[in-house]
C-alpha cells in the first residue's frame, strides 16, 4: 500500500461523515488556539473567539460575577450569554442575572431543566441533591447544557486556574470532548485579585454573596459560607467528596 493510499484509508471522510470532520477540525482549531493564546489576554483570547465563531459562540455564567460577560460584550456587543436556571439558584444570582440583562449589551439566554423542582420531586423524591447529587446535577445542569449548546461551536467559561486543584490546569483554549465544541476559559491565568481588580476598573456587576461570606456561588442546597484558609470552591457540596457538577 502506498503513502497515498494510508492517508486516504485513516483520514475522516469529510463526504460520508461530516459530522466528524467538523468536529476533528474544531479539535484541532482549540489545540492550535490553546498553544498560540497561552500569553494573551483575556480580551484577546474573547476576540479571537467572536472574530473566530461569530454567532456560534456564547459565554456561559453562573452569575457569580459578570466578568467573562463584560469581557465578551467588549469584544462583540450583544453576545449570548447563556445561564442555567436549575431551580436550586439563591434569589440574589436570580437578581444579578436580571441586573446583567437590564444594564449590560449582552443577550442573556436562560436555560432550564426539563422538569421543575416540584416535577422532578415527584419522580425521584424529595432532595435529590442530598442522595444523588451527580444524578441531580445531571438532569438540572448537565442536560440542559448539553441541549442549549447544541447551537454553538465553541462557548466560553469563566474557569481559573487558581480555584483549585481541578482547575489548576485548565487551558485557556480546549477541546470539549464530551460536547464536541470549542471550550474557552479567558480568564484562566487569572487570580482572584485580578478579578476584583477587574470588577472595580469596569464597575462589574457581581452577586451579593460574595460580600456576604462565600467565594463561589452555585445552587443554594449545595453551597456554604468559607472559612479562612479554604479555597474558593471549598463551600460547594461540602461534606461530599464532589469537587465539580459534571459541567467541566
Ligand atoms: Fe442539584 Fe445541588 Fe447540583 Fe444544583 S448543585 S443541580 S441542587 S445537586
Amino acid at each position: 500500500m502506498t503513502t497515498a493510499q494510508a492517508d486516504s484509508d485513516t483520514a475522516p471522510n469529510d463526504a460520508a461523515d461530516p459530522e466528524a470532520a467538523k468536529r476533528a477540525e474544531l479539535k484541532a482549531l482549540a489545540e492550535q488556539a490553546g498553544r498560540d493564546l497561552e500569553d494573551a489576554s483575556a480580551l484577546e483570547i474573547l476576540q479571537w473567539a467572536v472574530d473566530t465563531f461569530g454567532k456560534r459562540f456564547c459565554v456561559t455564567s453562573s452569575m457569580e460575577d459578570a466578568v467573562v460577560a463584560h469581557l465578551a460584550s467588549r469584544a462583540r456587543p450583544g453576545v449570548d450569554v447563556v445561564f442555567l436556571d436549575t431551580g436550586y439558584h439563591f434569589p440574589e444570582t436570580i437578581g444579578t442575572r436580571d441586573a446583567v440583562e437590564a444594564v449590560m449589551d449582552v443577550n442573556v439566554i436562560t436555560l432550564t431543566p426539563r422538569q421543575t423542582v416540584a416535577e422532578q420531586d415527584a419522580e425521584y423524591g424529595p432532595k435529590l441533591h442530598d442522595r444523588d447529587p451527580d444524578l441531580c446535577c445531571f438532569l438540572r445542569k448537565v442536560k440542559p447544557l448539553q441541549e442549549g449548546l447544541t447551537r454553538y461551536d465553541a462557548w466560553a467559561t469563566g474557569l481559573r486556574r487558581d480555584e483549585s486543584e481541578t482547575r489548576a490546569n485548565t487551558p485557556v483554549v480546549g477541546w470539549d470532548e464530551k460536547r464536541g465544541k470549542v471550550k474557552i476559559s479567558p480568564i484562566a491565568r487569572w487570580t482572584q485579585d485580578d478579578v476584583d481588580a477587574y470588577v472595580t476598573e469596569h464597575g462589574v456587576l457581581t452577586n451579593p454573596l460574595l460580600m456576604d461570606g462565600y467565594t463561589s456561588v452555585g445552587c443554594a442546597p449545595c453551597t456554604r459560607r468559607v472559612v479562612e484558609g479554604e479555597d474558593a470552591r471549598a463551600g460547594r457540596w461540602a461534606g461530599s467528596a464532589k469537587t465539580e457538577c459534571g459541567l467541566h
